[in-house]
């Protein structure tokens, strides 16, 4: 019975190739086989199939052995490789063993070969025996035989990594530490061949419960601790939290019984609970403890006061859910002024949520809720269709036209489908293009410029207006402004409201006036409150003032009779 073997010859001749496989298939091989005489026919076959050996001949008029072994050693490969020649050549011979060459045969005495190829191919299983061997022992090291997850030692480490990466990016880390309920009550009575079945149909489902990025460990006997990383909120731990307990729930099925568990579980924040690994692992477990004390079957966060925020805001986040089916939303809008004329040129259209039991309640409160959970398309669209409603509604009751200007949130701006909303929502509104206005911040813009210029652009073919707003509050980057097809630039609230005693907001303020003016874009301060800002402004040849000066955002009907007052006073 012979032995296939996969060779890869290196040979200008296609006599000495016949007389190479002759060898080896005496030496008790079934060659199978491809012959090169070139680097670039080598790179081909090499990707093609899987090497055995390779054998080359020592010089040929286009390539050479030598030239072989660097092109092997450039591209990573480690086949073992067989020299044959003409002549012996012991300088060469020993270079070619140098630049990784296993052996090196006379053609005229190639009996040689095959003994030296089954040398080799033994050391190259034993290698790979060992590799196993060490991949074996390096993974029991790391992670737990009976679940397979990440082990104490592990976890602790990816622990001190994310730590050092969050510190860089100002994120949260959540930490919870995760304990079965009466674990040894099953364990003393059912014996461990269920307890450790348990174990792992647990893990299963805790792996089940969390997202690609977060990692899970088990700690030792039945604790498991999972990291979460870059989390912006308290309530996200929670959610997950909730999620685990949840998952638990179903019984699980074990030669025959049946088995409910429940789970404990403490949590910590990063940089709240603790700066160190071992800090927070220790205030998660005390945080563990208390729920135990709680009745179990339920999760603790370390800081009390994080408990009762994380629970706001999950009361908050239900009741934003049916808030969009209850209609409880509806638009506050502010005038903007035309600072020579003073007439009102435009309307921000500024969101509001009606709360049944907490009144009234501010974008601030759930803008960024509503875009976590993904609410925020829907209410957004809202947005957009109320405002041009109302802009259409003010245009047919005889108020003269007027641009109404809404916001976009960034989850909004990546919808793929933007362009195509604002279209169909102007088409159904039958509002001309030309009095919507979009106002994205400059950080939105900035996150993805090719996008946006691509976006913008879109909207901008269709008529609709676009201002930058929140401008100077960072990102700035002037080539990028001369690149987006803007209208219009908001000076941040921040830089107004110290313009008459702050110097250097000052400066700013008049920076971004001409900068704007020298790019044909018109410029609007926010957050206009004082006459002396006003007077400012206007010296500073600032185009449109928008602030409680003039009015606080208001409900469509008083705003209307606001601006029919305004024009009569205007005329
Ligand atoms: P913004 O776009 O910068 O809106 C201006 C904010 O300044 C508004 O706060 C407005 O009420 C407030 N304001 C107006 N005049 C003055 C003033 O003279 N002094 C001071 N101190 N404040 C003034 P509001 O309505 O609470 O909105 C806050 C933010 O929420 C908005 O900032 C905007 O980014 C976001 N937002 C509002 N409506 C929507 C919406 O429909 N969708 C999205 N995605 N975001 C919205
Ligand atoms: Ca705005
Ligand atoms: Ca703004």
């Amino acid at each position: 019975m012979s032995t296939p073997l996969h060779v890869l010859i290196i040979e200008d001749s296609e006599e000495d190739t016949q007389l190479l496989l002759r060898a080896l298939k005496k030496g008790g091989y079934e060659p199978v086989y491809e012959r090169v005489d070139s680097g670039a026919a080598m790179e081909v076959v090499l990707v093609r199939q899987k090497w055995d050996v390779i054998i080359a001949d020592h010089n040929m008029p286009h390539f050479s052995a030598m030239k072989a072994l660097d092109l092997l050693k450039e591209n990573g490969y480690e086949i073992p490789f067989f020299i044959v020649s003409g002549g012996i050549d012991e300088n060469l011979a020993a270079e070619a063993m140098k630049a990784g060459a296993q052996d090196y045969v006379m053609k005229h005495n190639l009996t040689r070969l095959v003994p030296a190829i089954e040398r080799e191919l033994r050391e190259v299983e034993v290698r790979r025996d060992r590799s196993r061997a060490e991949a074996t022992v390096e993974h029991q090291a790391h992670y737990d035989l009976l679940t397979n997850l990440p082990n104490r030692t592990t976890f602790k480490d990816r622990l001190t990594v994310a730590l050092a990466q969050t510190g860089r990016n100002r994120k949260m880390l959540g930490i919870l530490f995760v304990d079965l309920d009466r674990f040894k009550t099953i364990v003393d009575t059912l014996g461990h061949t269920i307890g450790d079945k348990l174990l792992r149909g647990v893990a299963e489902r805790l792996r089940a419960s969390l997202e690609d990025g977060d990692t899970l460990a088990r700690m030792g006997g039945d604790e498991f601790v999972i990291l979460l990383s870059q989390i912006n909120r308290a309530d996200r731990a929670v959610r997950v939290a909730q999620r685990v307990l949840d998952a638990i729930k179903p019984p699980f099925h074990f030669d025959q019984h049946e088995l409910h568990v429940t789970m404990s579980i403490g949590i910590t924040l990063y940089p709240y609970d603790g700066e160190d690994a071992d800090t927070l692992l220790r205030n998660a477990d005390s945080a563990l403890y208390r729920a135990k004390e709680q009745g179990r079957n339920n999760y603790q966060l370390y800081t009390p006061a994080m408990n009762a925020r994380a629970f706001e805001r999950l009361a908050l986040e239900n009741s934003l859910r049916r808030a969009v089916e209850r209609k409880e939303f509806l638009l506050h809008y502010q005038p903007q002024v035309d600072m020579q004329t003073r007439t009102v040129m435009g309307i921000e259209a500024l969101l509001r949520w009606q709360h049944p039991d907490l009144g009234l309640v501010y974008p601030a409160e759930f803008i960024s809720i509503a875009e976590e959970t993904g609410l925020i398309t829907q209410l957004g669209e809202w947005v957009i269709r109320t405002a041009c409603v109302q802009n259409k509604a003010w245009q047919k009751a005889g108020l003269p036209p007027m641009t109404v200007a809404v916001n976009l949130s960034a989850r909004q701006f990546q919808q793929q489908d933007l362009v195509e909303t604002v279209a169909r929502i102007l088409k159904e509104t039958d509002l001309d293009p030309r009095w919507l206005e979009i106002e994205i911040t400059e950080g939105i813009a900035m996150q993805n410029a090719d996008y946006t210029n691509v976006l913008l652009r879109g909207l901008k073919s269709m008529g609709v207006k676009v201002a930058l707003d929140d401008f100077g509050t960072g990102y700035s980057s002037l080539s990028y402004l001369k690149k987006f097809p803007i209208d219009t630039l908001k000076i941040d609230q921040s830089f107004v409201r110290d313009l008459t005693t702050d110097p250097n907001d000052a400066a700013i303020a008049n920076a971004v006036i001409v900068l704007a003016h020298s790019l044909k874009l018109k410029v609007v301060a926010e957050g206009v409150e004082t006459r002396e800002q006003e007077t400012y402004l206007r010296e500073h040849h600032c185009d449109i003032s928008q602030g409680f000066l003039f009015s606080n955002p208001l409900a469509a009907s008083p705003l209307e009779s606001l601006i029919r007052r305004h024009l009569q006073k205007v005329v």
